[in-house]
């Protein structure tokens, strides 16, 4: 049975590939479990997406939807085109049209995708999160909710990796909505923003990047790498840099074998979904560099989605994030030094167990 491989204990649950061969566009729905409720992940819009990650994705937010504590199951899905394209309104709605009678899995942003979009599906289906406020929605990206977890986890971890989160050298690869309100974040808390990169190239300056400066630059211009004052380097260099904490903000298995050498941090807190990979994760900690998980780390936007669902307002849904994210690091790198177990490995078992013991009040569908 080959089929077999492809599914463990926990899901997936459904598997959708769909295609439009008018509009000439693919798409992808992973439901992955739904044991502790009706799944909630974001819908990606990149041109190369495949099957396989999108499974990862989902995989990964259940165990984030679990270990946040929250009442959703895990999913993802992936719209395949090019997120400019002038037919994303049609490609959207299409998509959510095929997707309405999947009362399990409730769409949310992620990259290529925002409030908008997710208006969109919202007007074909009824059921979307990070909707705008007209609709009663929670501005996510905004809010700054990802990056607010982000950078409460970072001050946790720093402080059991030894250093204060006050004067720490960041790095941010990626300056999209998670990136700069990381950035932000962490500047609060007295963190140096050394370098930040996007598509276009990284900059770097040891002696600190002016954070508001910076949003500024890259709204007027387009990207990071106009920012003075400050050196430009290609966007693979950032790796490179020396700092105490990494945030990687933007793409998949960004921190792999083909770099994991290069590391100069003493922290990894991982803002984008899956940007190490498991080898270079193992690598790292090897030598001693601590790496939060993402589905710790990044917590902060699905919490607050799940607030939006429930109807509650931001305000509750920072006190939420705060609380969730620093209790969570905190108790996965307990475990891990208790158990003498990788962050991750901790973070999956805390996780699963929560998830198995709900599937046992389950019936197959
Ligand atoms: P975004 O599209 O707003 O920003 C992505 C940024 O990454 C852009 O600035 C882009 O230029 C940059 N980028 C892309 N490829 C790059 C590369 N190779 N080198 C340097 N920069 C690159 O997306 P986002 O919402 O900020 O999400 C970023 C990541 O965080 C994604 O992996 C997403 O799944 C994950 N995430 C997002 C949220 C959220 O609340 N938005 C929550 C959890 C996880």
């Amino acid at each position: 049975m080959p089929f077999k491989k492809e599914i463990d204990e926990i899901g997936p649950l459904k598997v959708i590939q769909l295609f439009f061969p008018v509009s000439n566009f693919h798409a992808i729905v992973v439901v992955d479990n739904t044991a502790l409720g009706p799944s909630i992940g974001g819908v990606r819009v990149s041109p190369d997406v495949t099957i396989s990650e999108v499974k990862r994705l989902a995989r990964t937010m259940t165990m984030k939807n679990s270990i946040a504590g929250i009442p959703h199951g895990g999913g993802k899905a992936a719209i395949i085109t090019d997120p400019l394209s002038p037919e994303k309104e049609n490609c959207f709605r299409l998509f959510a049209r095929a997707l309405r009678d999947l009362h399990e899995y409730i769409p949310g942003p992620d990259m290529g995708s925002n409030e908008e979009c997710m208006a969109w599906i919202h007007d074909e289906t009824g059921r979307a999160v990070g909707l705008p406020e007209e609709l009663g929605g929670l501005p996510l990206d905004e809010l700054g909710a990802t990056g607010l977890g982000l950078a409460e986890c970072a001050e946790v971890a720093s402080a059991h990796a030894g250093f204060e989160i006050a004067g720490a050298r960041v790095v941010i690869q990626g300056f999209g909505s998670v990136g700069k309100a990381a950035a932000r974040h962490l500047f609060n808390k007295g963190a140096v923003i050394v370098s930040v990169s996007d598509t276009k190239g990284c900059i770097y300056n040891p002696d600190g990047i002016d954070v508001i400066k910076l949003i500024e630059t890259k709204q007027e211009t387009g990207s990071v790498i106009h920012y003075q004052p400050a050196t430009v380097k290609a966007c693979n260099e950032i790796f490179a840099i020396p700092c105490d904490i990494i945030v990687p903000a933007a793409t998949p298995d960004v921190i792999s074998k083909s770099n994991m050498n290069e590391i100069k941090a003493r922290l990894i807190v991982q803002g984008a979904n899956i940007p190490v990979t498991t080898e270079a994760e193992e690598f790292l900690h090897g030598k001693g560099i601590l790496s939060i998980p993402d589905f710790i780390a990044n917590a902060g936007g699905v919490i607050m989605s799940a607030m939006e669902y429930a109807g509650k307002s931001a305000k509750e849904a920072f006190v939420l994030i705060q609380e969730r994210i620093i209790k969570n690091t905190g108790l996965i790198l307990e475990k891990a030094g208790r158990d003498r177990i990788y962050p991750r490995d901790a973070a999956n078992l805390i996780a699963k167990k929560r998830i198995l013991a709900a599937m046992q009040y389950k019936r197959d569908l």
